[in-house]
């Protein structure tokens, strides 16, 4: 399972979630003020390519954006 790392809306906190890929876009639940205005960061993308093969994908990508919706991992 891969780590997202999410900034929470309400107070700004920053945490890392382990979370199914299926979810990694999903509101995660902040750990500082339980706010679920939270937002995943994009930043893990490239670094969470490295070395793996991602299923279902042939293109090279990044397992935090499997939608391709990704702006900055430029697929
Ligand atoms: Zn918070």
């Amino acid at each position: 399972m891969p780590i997202y790392e999410y900034v929470c809306e309400a107070c700004r906190h920053e945490f890392d979630l382990l979370r199914p890929m299926t979810q990694a876009d999903e509101p995660a639940p902040c750990d500082s003020c339980g706010s679920r205005e939270s937002k995943r960061k994009l930043s893990l993308c490239n670094a969470q390519s490295g070395g793996k093969s991602i299923a279902g994908t042939s293109a090279p990508s990044c397992s935090g954006c499997a939608g391709g919706s990704c702006a900055s991992c430029g697929h």
